[in-house]
């Protein structure tokens, strides 16, 4: 054992606990010790104990929108400490641009959704998920959803292939959600999420116990859950189903999120041509996958389903493709493929590849003259990337089964499109599947046909390939996780994710009673009607609820046809009183957006006032027609105000959303929608 590396540290209950050295870690690079895992033991009672009554409370003090701005303060944080992340990443085995994913990409998601919290979430901790729905015939008995804080405990498992994005995916949803994470990342690179915990604790920006890290095993702890709790797991599909039926989690309905084994496909559909670019982005995005993070990704291609008549043009091609492909230390100039990240894995591919190669051709995988570069090497965890040909995808069932988690994708021909789908659904569920194609149609049966085993479909052609963001990357506005073998769970896709850890409770009850619960305005319950109109305050003085029911004004002829004169619309229906005539209405009625600028007009105070601007509408619905001598009026009410701190860049304030409605001399509504506004803070 190499005494020189250093004995990594779990943060429990904000102190770092291991100083006694267990199993050492090895550089994927050259087999060098990097670091000791610790072999103290980790009281989990006292990890929960501290999250549950330390970490909990401080977190729920701050709402959704501070915790956003948190989380960009770390990113920002994270970005400029980056160097020392990828300095000790590249023990892990990864070029640069692997680890650009894993490091720049972990930070991105970071600040991907603090601006998602900023934008969708209150500043508050409970979520609507309206609108409210009408329950009862008086308008006084409604229901909707609230997501409220789950006041429980994440625990994330993650692998070990992307030691920081795994963490900081799960982390970032969790942590504006209000849940305090413990965090268990894969053993073999442990060093990477250790260095970036250590960078986080020494931020200073998290209240303490919001981020706790385990190194080595989980022990007893998911056996200390509670029904609050939460655990995501990433990894393989065997541990996945050993972990899901704990008893613990199992008898207290905790969730478990797992994202698994995946044998992800890209087909070439049968409109494509040799001398397509369609072609080329085929071949490049298959080896891009086989080689990126050397085929070490949850999204990797591992499946190449291509139309028969193309199966030599494409071995050929990728093969040419593959030999350009310098593999060694990433340190070197031009090694465009690294290591994988252990022996243990090195040994997991080399035997999934013989199983693999039963009954299928190895292609392409030179294994005997393989020779990575660099100094050391030999002592590395390389593999040489390697292509098989399936050459019947039906009988062969270990292509779909058999994943071989490095630089390994196999080849498999079809006849039809309908064949090639049946051979993508043969993987029984998958992160995601690539269709690359010229026809439109083509893409819509392909996704209505293999939406139902992926998780997400990547459709390329000529047009999308410019600015394509590639078969293998997550966003984190769109959904990652896939269905069956995947795992079955869902991560990532904007809010949703931060929604798997609250709670969403039903509530029934007055308009009045609803408005207090969801922190907004709901029509039929209570408005506070002052003196001082609404648009004279500063954001601080309005509240929910506070409302101006404005004068009346009558619609004239003479208002459509200066409207029409302004506007350019001479839409028949305003001006045409004979074709009016056999409309549903009878007649002609005014223009709606001349009801909503009249409705305008009798709401605002024009003066220079704290409103700073209007910048949009939402949910605008012209309900009943306006006629010739109708008589409207407006109500507006403070429907929702959300307090997104002060920025140095701007003046001081805050979104105020105002519920608009307008009535006519019946007190039928004619129109319904909701404004937004800027309005200046006094502080
Ligand atoms: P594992 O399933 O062995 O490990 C995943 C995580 O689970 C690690 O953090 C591991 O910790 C932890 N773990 C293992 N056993 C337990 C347990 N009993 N209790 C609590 N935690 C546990 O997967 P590997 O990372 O070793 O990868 C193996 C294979 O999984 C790969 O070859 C690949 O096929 C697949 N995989 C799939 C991924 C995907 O997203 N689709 C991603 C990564 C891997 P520890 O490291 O300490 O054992």
């Amino acid at each position: 054992m190499n005494t020189q590396a250093p004995i990594l540290q779990s943060l429990i209950a904000n102190r770092w606990v291991g100083s006694q050295a267990a199993r050492s870690l090895h550089s994927a690079i050259n087999g060098r010790a990097v670091a000791l895992t610790h072999a103290d033991e980790i009281d989990f009672a006292e990890s929960l104990a501290f999250a549950r009554t330390q970490a909990l409370p401080a977190l729920l003090k701050f709402d959704f929108q501070q915790r956003a701005a948190c989380l960009k303060a770390l990113a920002t944080y994270l970005m400029e400490h980056k160097e020392s992340l990828y300095a000790v990443s590249a023990h892990t085995g990864g070029t640069r641009s692997d680890n650009w994913i894993d490091i720049e990409g972990g930070i991105g998601t970071l600040f991907a959704y603090a601006s998602i919290g900023r934008r969708e979430l209150p500043s508050s901790n409970v979520l609507h998920e309206g609108p409210a729905i009408p329950l009862s015939k008086e308008g006084q008995f409604i229901g909707s959803h609230v997501l409220v804080p789950k006041r429980g405990v994440a625990v994330h498992i993650n692998a070990f292939n992307f030691p920081m994005w795994g963490m900081l995916e799960k982390f970032a949803p969790s942590f504006l959600a209000g849940m305090p994470c413990i965090v268990k990342p894969a053993t073999a690179t442990s060093f990477v999420a250790e260095a970036c915990v250590r960078l986080i604790h020494a931020s200073g920006l998290l209240p303490a116990g919001a981020l706790q890290l385990i190194i080595g095993g989980s022990g007893d702890l998911l056996d200390r859950l509670e029904e609050t709790d939460v655990v995501t797991f990433t990894g393989s599909a065997d541990t996945a189903a050993m972990l899901r039926v704990n008893a613990n989690l199992v008898r207290r309905s905790i969730p478990f999120n797992a994202e698994a084994d995946s044998l992800n496909c890209a087909i070439l559909a049968p409109d494509v041509e040799v001398a397509d670019p369609e072609f080329d982005l085929f071949i490049k995005e298959v080896a891009r996958e086989m080689t990126a993070k050397a085929g070490q990704k949850c999204t990797a291609i591992r499946r190449a389903i291509v139309p028969a008549r193309h199966i030599d043009a494409v071995a050929s091609t990728l093969r040419e493709r593959l030999a350009k492909i310098k593999v060694g230390d990433p340190a070197i100039e031009g090694v465009r493929m690294g290591a994988l990240a252990s022996k243990a894995q090195q040994a997991d591919v080399a035997e999934r590849l013989a199983a693999l190669s039963a009954g299928n051709e190895v292609i392409f995988g030179e294994r005997d003259s393989f020779a990575p570069v660099g100094e050391g090497v030999s002592e590395g965890c390389f593999f040489a990337p390697t292509l098989l040909l399936c050459r019947d995808g039906f009988a062969n069932q270990a292509v779909h089964n058999l994943e071989a988690f490095g630089p390994v994708s196999t080849l498999m021909p079809y006849d039809d499109l309908d064949q090639a789908l049946s051979l993508a659904a043969k993987g029984r569920g998958s992160l995601v599947a690539s269709v690359v194609t010229k026809t439109p149609a083509i893409a819509a049966q392909t996704v209505y046909f293999a939406g139902a085993f992926h998780g997400r479909i990547l459709v390329l052609d000529r047009d999308a390939a410019k600015e394509s963001t590639g078969h293998g990357s997550p966003m984190p506005q769109l959904k990652h996780g896939g269905p069956g073998r995947a795992g079955g769970g869902e991560e990532l896709g904007g809010s949703r994710a931060i929604k798997h850890y609250l709670q969403r409770c039903a509530v029934q009850g007055s308009p009045t009673m609803l408005s207090a619960i969801t922190g907004e305005y709901q029509r039929g319950g209570k408005v506070q009607e002052h003196a001082v109109h609404p648009f004279r305050k500063h954001f601080e003085e309005i509240q929910i609820g506070d409302s101006l029911l404005t004068h009346r004004r009558t619609v004239s002829e003479a208002d459509i046809v200066n409207f029409g004169g302004v506007s350019g619309d001479y839409f028949y229906m305003h001006f045409d009183a004979i074709a009016a005539k056999d409309t549903q209405f009878g007649q002609r009625i005014a223009h709606g957006y001349f009801v909503l600028s009249a409705a305008a007009g009798l709401f605002v105070s024009p003066a220079p006032g704290p409103v700073l601007a209007n910048y949009g509408l939402d949910t605008l619905r012209f309900v009943n027609p306006v006629a010739i001598g109708d008589t409207i009026q407006a109500r507006l009410t403070c429907k929702r105000r959300i307090d997104r701190g002060n920025r140095p860049d701007q003046p001081p304030q805050g979104v105020v959303a105002w519920d608009v409605q307008v009535m006519n001399q019946r007190g039928e509504m004619v129109a319904s929608y909701d404004i937004l506004t800027l309005v200046a803070k006094m502080s």
